[in-house]
């Protein structure tokens, strides 16, 4: 990064509105306040994630360790799913995680991907038995974060995607390699099925987060926005996505992220699970958060480890990257500035 990136790098506040703090230590916090940046945790019901209720009181006693730095956001369990009284207790978790000042709730893959009803079928991400959620989201004015389906990548034969950290993903992970399992709902499927809800919901604020699965073209992600005005998108872990794209076409890219300034939000996905010396987890969200920046920021040519071209980056103005950085993540989670 050249000296003046690092300068811009330094001067702005940023927030990263994706990670997943799992883990009771303060690392990434401590990392993040040298940096400038803040941190939202995004609850998450994942399979190897801890329980829901957990995360949370993990995102709780951090920011008490060290505070300032970390909000989070609520999540519901599906454990009791298809029981009478499922939403009820869906409920209950989110009313928990809202006053303990959760900045927004998500909804992930598992609807879709995972949850099956009685009858063996998928349960889509517009299924009925959502709709009290979304009607209560809706109502008080609270953002709904959503992981719906899978970079395009996914339903596509390793040597046909186009980054590295994808093939190498479902390379070892063939069961969630849909390519390989024709019974799961399609790749469209899957997004008709979010948007289906989101035409229900009009008032609803909603976050696409992963470029809302539409990572593989910044005309699909334009066209999205352009559909759903209360939507924005997060570019949790698909940086790379647009860089891919920048080193066939820059300056399409850089057209898309100027035009759509407002609505971009940025973030990693960083996990901190305890798995990695605390060293290596600030010297890997450090790298992450340089390298990115430096996309964003400086038109030079730059290269990255999950692009096998090189690509220039997109030097964007500051009052665009203090949106990208910080402040679209602020309107669309009013309550990080709690
Ligand atoms: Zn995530």
């Amino acid at each position: 990064m050249l000296k003046k990136t690092e300068d811009l790098y330094l001067s702005i506040d940023k927030i990263d509105a994706h990670i997943h703090q799992n883990s009771r230590r303060t690392a990434l916090l401590e990392e993040a306040e040298k940096e400038g940046f803040r941190l939202v945790t995004i609850n998450t019901e994942v399979p190897d994630f801890p329980p829901t209720d957990d995360q949370r009181e993990i995102a709780l006693a951090c920011d008490a360790e060290l505070p300032g730095i970390l909000s989070f956001m609520a999540t519901f369990s599906t454990e009791d799913w298809g029981e009478p009284d499922w939403h009820i207790k869906a409920l209950a978790q989110i009313q928990t995680g809202i006053k303990n000042g959760a900045v927004s709730v998500k909804i992930w893959k598992n609807f879709g991907m995972d949850l099956r009803d009685s009858n063996g079928d998928f349960v889509m991400a517009d299924h009925p038995s959502l709709n009290p959620i979304y009607e209560t989201l809706e109502k008080n004015g609270i953002t709904l974060i959503a992981h719906i389906g899978e970079p395009k990548n996914c339903w596509l034969p390793i040597e046909e995607m186009t980054v590295n950290g994808d093939r190498d993903y479902f390379s070892k992970n063939p069961r969630y390699h849909m390519y390989l399992h024709k019974e799961y709902p399609s790749y469209e499927e899957h997004l008709q099925a979010r948007d289906r809800f989101l035409k229900k919901f009009k008032n609803l604020t909603f976050v696409g987060a992963h470029l809302a699965s539409h990572e593989w073209s910044v005309e699909k992600v334009a066209e999205w926005l352009d559909t759903f005005p209360n939507a924005g998108v997060d570019l949790a872990e698909r940086v790379c996505h647009l860089q891919f794209q920048a080193a066939g076409n820059q300056p399409k890219v850089k057209a898309f992220v100027e035009k759509y300034q407002d609505r971009i939000i940025y973030g990693t996905d960083q996990i901190d699970d305890g798995t990695l010396e605390d060293n290596d987890l600030r010297a890997t969200i450090r790298k992450k958060w340089h390298e990115e920046f430096q996309f964003f920021a400086e038109d030079s040519e730059q290269s990255s480890k999950q692009v096998d071209k090189p690509f220039r980056g997109l030097g964007l103005d500051k009052s665009v990257l203090t949106k990208i950085f910080c402040s679209n993540a602020l309107r669309y989670y009013p309550k990080i500035d709690k």
